[in-house]
């Protein structure tokens, strides 16, 4: 029996998903070739590529609005530094909000001025900062959505004049949001989309061309809106496979229906976490991620007996970050409700068995 996967990234995919990339390994589109063996410009794949690209912009509901979508290499780690080589011409406005932002920001450095105007790193990120203000001068504000390592999620966004962009990598198409009011919007697709190996960019074509600076062809996102994502060999597996996984969201009834699984997902541990003595929260209630719960044993002497009953419950990846320790649910869209319960029962059979 397949396990309940609970891992932070690369993550789970849907079955369906997995027999029909497996199947494209062996014979694509009944052509007897392999996807993996066809050229990148072949019809086939550049349907896969305007496919996926399309998908991504119909889930958000941002078609026919002036954005473009790409999908990249170089990871969401990447974007870090093509969006300050992008739009950063003197000054913009980062939220310090985890390691991921906190790398972001370090990136940015090497282009202009960096305000920080909020950090929880003095705690340990362990909530989302609230109440800070954003310059009006400067070119743009980016925060992290779902700190990922932590656990905490931004459940809204500053209101502001200022151009938002976004790392969305964790919760990406988890939930609705007014993603028009982003002008760019990033993740890694090994969270919550596909497989590792590409990145989406969802960009304003009209916030680019503002800064100065000569622009490396690989480094430039207009480059790859010209080239539609395919300025050279894209990620062809990542890409069809990331593709495949919208057009299962899609199928389910897209974000609206998944956010509410997610929610219920989250209820059902979160309860659980707060209800079991034997087990407490790290971060704080209000910014709780719904994509991954983190949370550690009251008692640490119980770790051995937890963990071998996980393991015997065909729980996979409970694991904490290594920077972090204790434990991390990560309950992408593709992780079913019942593993969850699966995970729940566990914890009150650890209740029932000390
Ligand atoms: C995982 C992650 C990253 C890093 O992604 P890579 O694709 O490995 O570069 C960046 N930001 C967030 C929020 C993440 O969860």
């Amino acid at each position: 029996m397949k396990k309940h996967n609970f891992s932070a990234g690369p993550c789970i995919l849907p079955e369906d998903v997995l027999k029909k990339a497996s199947e494209a390994v062996l014979n694509f589109n009944g052509d007897n070739l392999s996807l993996l063996e066809i050229s990148h410009r072949s019809k086939p794949f550049l349907d896969v590529m305007e496919k996926a690209r399309s998908l991504a912009l119909e889930l958000l509901g941002l078609e026919n609005k002036g954005y473009k979508a790409l999908f990249l290499q170089g990871g969401a780690s990447l974007e870090f530094l093509m969006v300050a080589y992008n739009l950063l011409d003197k000054k913009a406005a980062y939220l310090n909000t985890g390691t991921w932002a906190d790398n972001a920001i370090k990136e940015a450095k090497a282009f202009g001025e960096v305000l920080v105007v909020g950090s929880s790193k003095d705690k340990g990120f362990n909530y989302v900062p609230k109440g800070y203000a954003i310059p009006e001068d400067v070119d743009y504000f980016h925060c992290t959505s779902n700190n990922t390592i932590v656990g905490t999620q931004m459940k809204t966004f500053p209101k502001t004049n200022v151009s938002l962009v976004c790392d969305m990598s964790s919760d990406i198409f988890s939930r609705q949001l007014d993603f028009e009011k982003f002008d760019l919007i990033y993740a890694g697709a090994q969270k919550n989309m596909g497989p590792a190996g590409t990145t989406l960019i969802i960009v304003k074509e009209e916030i680019l061309g503002k800064v100065e600076r000569h622009i490396p062809t690989m480094l430039d996102y207009q480059v790859h809106i010209d080239k539609d994502s395919m300025a050279n060999t894209p990620s062809v597996f990542a890409v069809y496979v990331s593709m495949l996984t919208m057009q299962w969201l899609k199928d389910l009834g897209g974000i609206p229906f998944i956010e509410e699984v997610n929610n219920k997902k989250a209820a059902l541990l979160y309860t659980e976490i707060d209800r079991n003595s034997l087990f407490k929260g790290v971060v704080a209630k209000e910014d709780r991620s719904t994509m991954n719960a983190t949370f550690v044993l009251t008692d640490e002497s119980l770790t051995a007996t937890f963990d071998k009953m996980c393991k015997q419950a065909g729980i996979n990846g409970l694991d904490g970050h290594r920077s972090v320790g204790g434990y991390r649910a990560s309950m992408y869209n593709a992780l079913p409700l019942y593993s969850v319960q699966v995970l729940v029962d566990v914890m009150q059979e650890l209740e029932r068995t000390i």
